[in-house]
Formats: C-alpha cells, sequence, structure tokens
C-alpha cells in the first residue's frame, strides 16, 4: 500500500514532529487482518501540557490574523488534501477499515470543512444596536474563544477532526487534538499536511495516546483550554461534561445517537430502499446517525423485506482495500463481541433472522450483513447504538404510533423518513425530537449544513454558519462620550 511521506509515528506539537516525553509507543493494528501498520508516541500529562502551553502561545499571533489570511492558509491545506486523497485514504483504510471507496469519500468530505470555513469566517459580523441615550453606542464582536481541545472517534478518523479543526482554526482559534486509539495515523497525517500548508507551529497540536483518560484530564482540568468539543459515546461525553465543570469549559458535544428509519405506506420504496442501504451499512454500519431502528408500515412490510433482502445478499465482506468488497471489518474484537451479543438477545426475544446474523466466514472482526424481522422497541438491540452491519425491522401501523415509538428513546442525534404526502412530511418532520432529519435522504451530511443532536445526543452543532459559532465568543461593548 502506498501510504507515502504522511504515515508518520510521532506526536506533533509546537509545530515538531516528537517522541512522548515518556518515550513509550502504542501500536496500531489494520482491523482487517491483524497486522501491525505503525508504532506511535504514547503521549502523556507532561505532552498535552506542553501541547497547551503551544496553542497558548500561538494564539496571540494566529487569532490577529485577517480572517482572510486564516483563510488563504486553510485554502492551501484544502488544495494539499485532495492532492493526496489517495494516500490519505490508503492510511484510514488501513486502520480503520472501510473501503477506499468510503475513505476517498471521507477525505473530501473533511476537507470540504477547510473551505466551508475558510469562506465563512470573512462572514463573523458584529452588530450595532441603538441606544436609548444619544451618548452612547451599544456595540457586539464576536471573538475566538481561544485554545480548544478536541476529543475524536475513530469511526470518521478525517472527518470527524476536519470538522473541529477547520471551524476552530477560521475562527482564530488554536488546538490541542486527541485522537482515537484504534485511528491516530490519520490525525497525524493530517497535521503533516497542515504543516506543508504553513499552519504556523503550535496553531494544531496532535497527541496521539493509549492513555485517553490522563490526556482527556489533563485537557479538561486546564484553565488555558477555553472549550472542548467531543465526539464519541454519551457515556464518556457526560464524564468530559463533568471534568469541564471546575473550570466552566464551553463544550460541544456529539455523541450518540438511535436513529430510527421510517417507511410509511406512501413511500417511494425503491427510493426508501437506497436510503436505507446507504443509512444503515455505510462504514459496516458504524456511524452515530445509522438507521438503527427500521419503522416499517405494515402494508408495505413484506415488499420492503424482500427487496432489503435481495440487497444484502449482493453485498461483498472483505478487506477494504480490494476494490469489490462493500462491508469492512469493524474496528476491534469489542465491537465484533457487542453485535453479537445483540443479535443473540433479540433472538432470545422472539426476532427472527432474515439474513445473516453472525460472524463472517472471513474470519477476524467481519461481521455478516444481516437483517432481523420481528424487533420490538423495548428489546435491547432497539435500545442501544448498534455499531454493526445489522439491520433491525419494527412493524408499525399508524402515523401517531411510530412517531411516539421513534421518540422513545433518550437520544436525538439523527431521523429518517419516506412519505410522498406534503402535509404528512411537514407534520413528521415537525414531531421527531431529533437535531436533525432527513426526509426522503439517506445521507445527510454536509458541511453547508449543521450536524448535531438534541436530549442525550449532545450539544452545540458543527458545520453550516452556525458551527462557526461554536468557536466565538461575543462581546459587548458599549461606546459612551459620542456627544460633543
Ligand atoms: P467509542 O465507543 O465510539 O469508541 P468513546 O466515547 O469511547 O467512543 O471514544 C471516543 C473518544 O473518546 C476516543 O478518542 C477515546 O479515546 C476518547 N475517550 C474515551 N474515554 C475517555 C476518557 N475517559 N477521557 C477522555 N477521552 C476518552
Amino acid at each position: 500500500m502506498n501510504f507515502s511521506a504522511y504515515l508518520k509515528n510521532d506526536a506533533y506539537i509546537d509545530g515538531k514532529w516528537t517522541a512522548a516525553a515518556s518515550d513509550k509507543s502504542f501500536a496500531v493494528f489494520n482491523p482487517a487482518d491483524g497486522s501491525k501498520i505503525a508504532s506511535v508516541a504514547d503521549c502523556g500529562k507532561a505532552d498535552t501540557e506542553r501541547a497547551i502551553a503551544a496553542a497558548d502561545k500561538a494564539f496571540a499571533s494566529w487569532s490577529a490574523l485577517t480572517a482572510t489570511a486564516r483563510a488563504e492558509k486553510l485554502m492551501a491545506w484544502h488544495a494539499l488534501m485532495l492532492a493526496h486523497e489517495n494516500e490519505l485514504a490508503n492510511i484510514l483504510t488501513a486502520e480503520m477499515g472501510k473501503p477506499l471507496v468510503e475513505a476517498v469519500g471521507e477525505i473530501r468530505y473533511g476537507a470540504s470543512y477547510l473551505e466551508w470555513y475558510a469562506e465563512e469566517a470573512k462572514r463573523v459580523y458584529g452588530d450595532v444596536i441603538p441606544h436609548s441615550s444619544g451618548d452612547v453606542r451599544t456595540l457586539v464582536v464576536k471573538q475566538p474563544i481561544g485554545v480548544c481541545a478536541a476529543i475524536t472517534p475513530w469511526n470518521f478518523p478525517n472527518a470527524m477532526l476536519m470538522r473541529k479543526v477547520a471551524a476552530a482554526l477560521a475562527a482564530g482559534c488554536t488546538m490541542v487534538a486527541k485522537p482515537a486509539e484504534d485511528t491516530p495515523l490519520s490525525a497525524l497525517a493530517i497535521a503533516a499536511l497542515a504543516e506543508q500548508a504553513g499552519i504556523p507551529p503550535g496553531v494544531l497540536n496532535i497527541l496521539p495516546t493509549s492513555k485517553a483518560a490522563e490526556v482527556g484530564q489533563a485537557l479538561t482540568s486546564s484553565p488555558i483550554v477555553r472549550k472542548l468539543s467531543f465526539t464519541g459515546s454519551t457515556e464518556v461525553g457526560r464524564l468530559l461534561l463533568e471534568q469541564c465543570a471546575p473550570t466552566i469549559k464551553k463544550t460541544s458535544l456529539e455523541l450518540g445517537g438511535n436513529a430510527p428509519f421510517i417507511i410509511f405506506d406512501d413511500a417511494d420504496i425503491d427510493a426508501a430502499m437506497e436510503g436505507l442501504i446507504a443509512s444503515k451499512f455505510r462504514n459496516a454500519g458504524q456511524t452515530c446517525v445509522c438507521a438503527n431502528r427500521i419503522f416499517v408500515h405494515r402494508s408495505v412490510h413484506p415488499e420492503v423485506t424482500q427487496k432489503l433482502i435481495d440487497r444484502v445478499q449482493r453485498m461483498k465482506v472483505g478487506p477494504g482495500d480490494t476494490a469489490e468488497n462493500d462491508i469492512g471489518p469493524l474496528i476491534n474484537v469489542a465491537a465484533v463481541e457487542k453485535v453479537e451479543k445483540l443479535v443473540a438477545g433479540a433472538m432470545r426475544a422472539g426476532a427472527q433472522v432474515l439474513i445473516g446474523g453472525d460472524r463472517h466466514a472471513a474470519g477476524g472482526l467481519f461481521f455478516q450483513p444481516t437483517v432481523l424481522d420481528n424487533i420490538s422497541n423495548d428489546m435491547e438491540i432497539a435500545r442501544s447504538e448498534i455499531f454493526g452491519p445489522v439491520a433491525t425491522l419494527i412493524p408499525f401501523d399508524s402515523e401517531a404510533e411510530v412517531i411516539a415509538l421513534a421518540n422513545d428513546t433518550p437520544y436525538g442525534l439523527a431521523a429518517y423518513f419516506y412519505s410522498r404526502d406534503i402535509g404528512r412530511v411537514w407534520r413528521v418532520g415537525e414531531a421527531l425530537e431529533y437535531g436533525m432529519v432527513g426526509i426522503n435522504q439517506g445521507i445527510i451530511s454536509s458541511a453547508a449544513a449543521p450536524f448535531g443532536g438534541v436530549k442525550q445526543s449532545g450539544l452545540g452543532r458543527e458545520g453550516s454558519k452556525y458551527g462557526l459559532e461554536d468557536y466565538l465568543e461575543m462581546k459587548y461593548l458599549c461606546l459612551g462620550g459620542i456627544a460633543e
């Protein structure tokens, strides 16, 4: 595989590639075959403190640049990411497992945040508010928050970091990022390109580590770090929110989901199947916006079931670097065991396996694309994020019933539904308690749109003009002494 010069082993702190202070390293494995790809610096508290100090020092000059000057650097970085998309995709597939075509898609999607925020940061408008006294003017300006921390997951090792870093840097903030232990190489490759694009030392720092809690503690307890942006599980998000409380840090949390995917009786069934396959099986089902509970109107249930089985039967499972494969391995043994346990529990509770249901013959971390019928909303598999290629079908009879079922979860990230009835489209769109709703659409992510959840799926938004606000503080200037 062609990894090129962007496969890095060191941490990136203050513009330098450096070993961990402890001189320790940890191994990164390829989930497709268990082979070791690299040994990377295992950062700890001392490295984190050094990175925070570097980001603090860099903030003064980076935030003082004009938005246009920062945008030029972000666009240079954007061009480099696209020019090297194949090398980046190879690294991503090697450490994470997704098919190469999806990895290239992720690199382009990740890079699109650089373009979007390079443009958007030029439009950070303030405000002038009329005052009741003629001698006073009320002004509002927006300023970058300061040093930001990012903690990112393994399922989109490029895009989840780009989403944060592009908005932060465009706004004038600096960043210390901790990628997931399974996938640090994509983050280091991103930093290598940032360096090449002329992003100054200290503006972006990357700390690979196998000691997430130690680095997380150092980031969240630091009074210099003004904001934390986290993508990952609700459980860890809750813990980090607690850790941010003593220093009253701003937080953006993009947490777990439990997406309903509703197919009404008036839906365009073929369009719904396209959307469902993309939403459910992309990334082997390992996305927080994956269809997790598929509600099918009883009258179209036989047709949907048959079409779904036909599609799933044709899916090819195997290593992501082999062109014809649609479904790669799951990320690690714990992920496979979790999916296995959820499927077994569902079967004990009365679910019926229509296809799949087991580990794949390819061995290792591969799981068969699976369709389960007779699922009910109270089964464990319908209460948890499956994070695997398992489609669970739940029949329903009425609109009111399915809305109640869809909302009956502590999560509120993404929801999807298919209907051609304009009144229903509006009614259901409003009634679903989710931050994002795909209507006749299974793939909803875009740099131009606000990504984020309600309820226990998170705080804040990423992407769009709203995502920039998460990295800005509002300051009110009261200007007196106007009158002569
Ligand atoms: P997942 O279940 O998808 O792996 P996690 O929430 O465990 O999600 O992981 C998301 C990110 O959070 C990863 O970068 C991981 O290393 C990090 N993480 C996990 N536990 C902690 C912790 N105690 N403190 C800080 N970061 C953590």
